[in-house]
This record gives structure tokens, C-alpha cells and sequence, in this order.
């Protein structure tokens, strides 16, 4: 598996998984896991660092000084590019879209502690900037790597194959097996990643990946990018079948309130999983995600006796963002 080797290491792997308990009791019949990406251990951790252990290695293969990449506000993806980029010693442009707000709070705090370079682009929220700032940079005389919007490309999608190698392992080590795992999906790279891994190490559970963002990304669907991920890994990684559409399973049950847009439901379930077990959760991404498995779990709608993991994968810092949403 040579493509998962060339990684530059960020975080703390394995990052754990653990029964929720308490959340079990409340849902007789089903067992419930957690897998911790919020603790891979890059400033206050995310599913970002895994795609970033792949960006990153590759800006240093390429000999590249700086990294440009873009994102919202309150990104996760921007925050933890900020906090590579400072371990690998990278200078780090953030294309952040909207206008420069009086005061920072949350991601955009962190952003700027951790010594990225910010750049407030009003309605050009998609990175439409990067080519021009890149052409800036590169006449002052320096070689710039640019990381997709939210890392996700091929590359990127590499850190999620390699934590299903990691996944399996630990269960075998648990000696437990899964069934289902709900996760938050949204611009793709993440589950491409998790599809690929569980195709290469013949690793079987359902997905349900709760679709956060309703919006189409550049005119297509998230099932798109992903089937296109997928089709991209064939390059160099020896698949079992051919995949279509048909097989890109995505829950969008929950994203109709559009992107970034708290309701009761988000609220609830970062409430629930923060009483009942201790444990943060974000009210964009995670919340939206664990809303929905709830909604799922109260339903009954998965078979008695099922066992279950949830896969967190960050966010904690918009918590703060999103006070007012929150009380
Ligand atoms: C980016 C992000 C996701 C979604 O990952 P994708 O690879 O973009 O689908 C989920 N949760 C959190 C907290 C994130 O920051």
C-alpha cells in the first residue's frame, strides 16, 4: 500500500474509539461507538489532519514554501491548514470568504493565532481568488501548493482510506465488528476515502453519511465527486469491483435547513451527546450528523441488536461561533 506510506505526520494516531455507554442505555437493543477524530491532536483536531498528513507531504515533495487555501469563515479545514502548515514550516495563506469582522471568534481566532495569512474575499467564497493571490506569490518568489477546498481531492481522500486500515485493526483488537457507521459528508473526500479503504481491506459495515451541505458543489452533486474520487484511486490502488451511482449511499434526510444553519435538531444532539457522555460535538457537522442518527435510532429503524460507530470528526471550535444558536 505504498501511496499511504508517503504521509507527513500531524497527528496522534490511532485516535480512540470507545463504547458511549450511557447513550446505549437510552436505546435498548443497539451498542454505540464512537471514533474519536476530534482528538487527532492538531490544534483541537478534526477529520482535516488526515488529509492533510497526504497535502502536506506532497507540498514538501514539491519543494513548496507556501500553501494557499480556501474556505468559510468558521472552517475546520482552514484552521487545521493554518496549524500544518506552522508544524511543517509552510507559510499559509487563508482565501476566507465574507467581510473581515470586527471581532474574532471561533475558527477564525484560531486561523489567525495559529500565524495564517488572512485574506477576507467578500463574495468569492469558493476560492474563485486562489490563481490570482497564487500569481502574486509566486512573483515574489515563492513556490506555492495550493490544497482544494476542504483537501478534498485524491490526495487528500488518501488519510480516510488509511484510517479504515487503522479502523480495522482496532476493532479485530476489540474484537467487535459493526454494522453501521454514521458520519458527516460534505464535500466528499472523507467518505471517497472511507469507500476506497473499506473495498481495499475487505472491510464490511454499512455507511450512513449524513449530508450536511444541500447545495451542489460547482454544479454537481456530492455523489458525483465522490464516484469521481473512487474512480480517481483506480490509478493506483487495484479495486474489487466497478462502482456506479447506485453505490454512493447518502443520507439527505437533514440538510434541508442549508449549510451552517442551526436548528433545534442540531442543538438537541450536541446537548444530548455532551450531557450523556462528556463529549463535544459541532452544530454544524458533527451535530447535523448525530441529529440525524438519533432521529434514526428513535425511529428504530436499524435491526435489533445492532452495533454502531459513530465517526467524529471535529468542529468544536465553531461551538463558539454559534453561542447565540446554542443557548
Ligand atoms: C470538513 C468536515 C466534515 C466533512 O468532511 P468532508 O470530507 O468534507 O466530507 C465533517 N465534519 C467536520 C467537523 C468537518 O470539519
Amino acid at each position: 500500500m505504498k501511496p499511504l506510506e508517503k504521509r507527513f505526520d500531524l497527528g496522534f494516531f490511532p485516535t480512540p474509539i470507545h463504547p458511549l455507554k450511557n447513550l446505549s442505555e437510552r436505546y435498548p437493543g443497539y451498542e454505540i461507538f464512537i471514533k474519536r477524530d476530534d482528538q487527532t491532536g492538531l490544534a483541537s483536531g478534526g477529520n482535516k489532519t488526515r488529509k492533510l498528513e497526504y497535502l502536506i507531504y506532497e507540498a514538501l515533495q514539491n519543494n513548496c514554501d507556501t500553501v494557499i487555501t480556501a474556505g468559510a469563515q468558521q472552517s475546520n479545514h482552514c484552521r487545521q491548514t493554518a496549524a500544518a502548515c506552522s508544524v511543517a514550516g509552510i507559510e499559509c495563506h487563508l482565501l476566507l470568504g465574507g467581510e473581515e469582522p470586527e471581532d474574532y471568534n471561533g475558527n477564525l481566532l484560531l486561523s489567525h493565532l495559529l500565524g495564517a495569512s488572512l485574506h477576507f474575499t467578500g463574495e468569492h467564497r469558493k476560492g474563485e481568488d486562489i490563481p490570482v493571490l497564487k500569481q502574486e506569490l509566486e512573483k515574489e518568489g515563492k513556490r506555492v501548493y495550493v490544497v482544494p477546498y476542504g483537501g478534498s481531492n485524491f490526495i487528500g481522500a488518501l488519510g480516510y482510506v488509511n484510517a479504515i486500515r487503522e479502523l480495522k485493526q482496532q476493532l479485530e483488537n476489540l474484537k467487535t465488528e459493526i454494522d453501521y457507521i454514521f458520519f458527516a459528508s460534505s464535500s466528499g473526500a472523507t467518505q471517497a476515502g472511507i469507500m476506497v479503504g473499506m473495498d481495499l481491506f475487505g472491510f464490511h459495515t454499512k455507511l450512513i453519511p449524513v449530508n450536511i451541505d444541500k447545495a451542489e458543489i460547482e454544479g454537481t452533486t456530492v455523489e458525483r465527486i465522490i464516484l469521481d474520487l473512487i474512480k480517481q484511486s483506480e490509478k493506483v490502488f487495484t479495486l474489487s469491483r466497478k462502482y456506479t451511482l447506485k453505490d454512493i449511499p447518502l443520507n439527505r434526510n437533514y440538510d434541508a435547513p442549508g449549510y451552517g444553519v442551526i436548528t433545534k435538531g442540531e442543538k438537541n444532539a450536541v446537548k444530548t451527546l455532551a450531557s450523556a457522555e462528556g463529549i463535544l460535538l459541532d452544530p454544524v457537522y458533527t451535530g447535523r450528523a448525530f441529529f440525524g442518527m438519533l432521529d434514526i435510532l428513535e425511529k428504530r429503524k436499524l435491526e435489533y441488536g445492532s452495533k454502531i460507530l459513530f465517526w467524529h470528526t471535529g468542529g468544536l471550535p465553531a461551538n463558539f461561533y454559534y453561542r447565540k444558536e446554542l443557548k
